[in-house]
């Protein structure tokens, strides 16, 4: 008889877990505190339940980065992504779900699976031993996040996020912008060229405060009050404090010369700063911020030098449960100080259904081949899922760590393709080509195991 793993929470990851490991022969047991102990976003009991927007974004799997992960998923035999499918609506290019339906044929599945138990109740501790995957989400209840803090450390464990937006270097306007440290600072010369710097004067300054104090914002939901740490405070806060307070904060124009006027002092600065290893993605430092998604891109592209930036995600302050996943995971996204515990979803540091469920798929998997003492062969860093786990337990910046949705800039770069704006169609499809190669061959590898192994 096979040891038992153990799942907790029953959302877009631990449903996807679960049908994952219970497929490869592993019986499961989901745990789900919903609806004895209720959080302030979900409605109902069902497992898989979507909280907010009935949304799976973009379907392309040729030319944008989620619906590559649909793509990788429905290949895996993906329970949310085929649910997904059966209850779609019309959206045009995006996957829209009928949420209720969707939920129940969730919890319907999973219920009806041979090798799955549910068990209503909440989890409070961080078992010792067995094998487990935590899957609660940026809502894990209030006990179980006190373990986990207690276990990993509270600078490991975030309760809020506080996103700033990040733009892909390739759509920044170099010949407005430079990489400097302030003062130059750092003992090498990659650390004294660290930031990338946007020069305003006087005039686009004013023009960014008035466009920022009239943009729309979004309010916190009802039951997710947050007092602001003065650290990351929203921008648009600082400037409501005073017309000036940016300039004496993130904004602040001093340690810099501008190579392309060095005579000209700029009023102010925006600094944005590596976001990954690669390279890919910078990250504007100091720029959390509630504005809604429409205003938030007209307001920063009033930046000069990201005229023409594209985000690879925009800026948000959420009540979000999140581990420093780039310290604390391995690569097999097992607590490294404990590595009978799996994480998976939300909590790992990604965002978005798609993602969340993503990560259930691949953590689903590694517990159930740990279980059947069969070794996986190598997740493919040029897969999605790949590029995904690979950012959140490693490639990431542990220091500046915040939830990432996929996109094009986890990818390793292709060799041969185009850069900038004009290659970008033939550079996604070639991302895209290459990723389901690998991801083809992973799946096919694992058959053969299980074949073998029968
Ligand atoms: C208010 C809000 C709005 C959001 N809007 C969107 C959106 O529009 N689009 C989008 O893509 N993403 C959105 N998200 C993010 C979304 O929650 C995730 O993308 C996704 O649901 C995460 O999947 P998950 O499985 O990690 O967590 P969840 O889907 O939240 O699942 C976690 C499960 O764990 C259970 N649980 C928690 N603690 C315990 C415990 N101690 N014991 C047992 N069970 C427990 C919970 O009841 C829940 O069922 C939103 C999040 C919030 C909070």
């Amino acid at each position: 008889m096979t040891q038992e793993l153990h799942i907790v929470g029953g959302g877009m990851a631990g449903s996807e877990a679960a049908w994952q490991a219970a497929n490869m022969g592993v019986q499961v047991v989901l745990h789900e505190m919903r609806p004895k102990v209720k959080t302030f976003a979900h409605q109902t009991g069902n497992l898989g339940e979507m909280v907010c927007s009935n949304s799976f974004r973009s379907d392309d799997s040729e030319q944008n980065a989620v619906g590559l992960l649909h793509w990788e998923m429905r290949a895996a035999d993906g329970l949310i992504i085929d649910t997904a499918h059966r209850h779609r609506l019309p959206a045009g290019g995006a996957l829209a779900v009928d949420r209720e339906p969707f939920a129940e044929t969730v919890t319907a599945r999973l219920k009806a699976h041979a090798n799955i138990r549910i068990s209503y109740e909440e989890i409070t501790d961080l078992p010792a031993d067995g094998q487990w995957i935590i899957a609660t989400g940026p809502l894990t209840s209030q006990g179980l996040g006190a373990a986990i803090q207690a276990r990993t450390g509270s600078d490991a464990l975030a309760f809020f996020d506080a996103i700033a937006p990040i733009v892909y270097y390739d759509s920044i306007d170099m010949s407005k912008a430079w990489m400097q440290s302030r003062y130059d600072k750092g003992e090498t010369e990659e650390e004294q060229r660290a930031y990338l710097n946007c020069p305003m004067d006087k005039e686009t300054y004013e023009a960014f405060i008035d466009a920022l104090l009239a943009a729309d914002k979004t309010e916190f939901h009802e039951g997710e009050t947050a007092g602001y740490f003065d650290g990351c405070l929203p921008i648009e806060v600082m400037a409501e404090r005073g017309r000036e307070t940016l300039r004496h904060g993130p904004m602040k124009p001093v340690g810099l010369t501008n190579p392309h006027q060095p005579d000209v002092k700029a009023h102010a600065v925006v600094q944005l700063r590596r976001d990954n290893a690669l390279g890919t993605l910078f990250n504007i430092v100091g720029f959390q911020t509630k504005m809604k998604y429409g205003a938030q891109k007209e307001v920063l592209r009033m930046i000069p030098g990201l005229e023409n930036a594209q985000f690879a995600r925009l800026g948000g302050i959420h009540r979000n449960t999140f581990l420093n996943s780039p310290t604390l995971l391995d690569a097999q996204m097992r607590l490294k100080s404990q590595p009978n515990i799996r994480f998976a979803g939300q909590i790992t540091g990604v965002e978005g259904y798609v993602e969340s469920a993503a990560m259930g798929l691949l953590a689903g998997r590694l517990a159930a081949a740990e279980i059947l003492g069969r070794d996986l062969p190598p997740l493919p860093q040029d897969s999605a899922h790949g590029a995904l786990v690979h950012h959140i337990t490693g490639g990431a910046e542990a220091k500046t760590f915040q939830p990432m949705n996929v996109n094009f800039g986890l990818f390793r770069p292709l060799d041969g393709v185009r850069g900038g704006r004009r290659g970008r169609k033939d550079r996604y499809r070639g991302y895209t080509d290459r990723a389901k190669e690998v991801w083809t061959d992973w799946l096919a590898a694992q058959r053969v195991d299980a074949a073998a192994a029968e």
